[in-house]
């Protein structure tokens, strides 16, 4: 999920540990880290994310487009 919103890039956990580290205020650790399992449980999973029906999909740089209302190439 760190990947996917880009909040932290890595290919190793400890490395996306390192980079959320960084780039959350260390008073919100705890509720973060509870957060990001609640999404990935809830919304954001593994195999197939459900970017349609996600809050976060307007920010997301790897929110998938809905299938059927990819309107940006004016195709039917
Ligand atoms: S928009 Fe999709 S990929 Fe991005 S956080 Fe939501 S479910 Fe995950």
């Amino acid at each position: 999920i760190a990947n996917r919103l880009q909040l932290a890039t890595g290919s190793t956990p400890l490395a996306v540990e390192q980079g959320l580290m960084k780039n959350i205020p260390k008073e919100k650790w705890s509720d973060a880290h509870h957060w990001l399992i609640w999404h990935g449980r809830k919304i954001c999973k593994a195999r197939k994310p459900a970017c349609d029906i996600c809050p976060l999909a307007p920010v997301c740089p790897s929110a998938e487009p809905l299938a059927g209302k990819d309107s940006s190439k004016g195709e039917k």
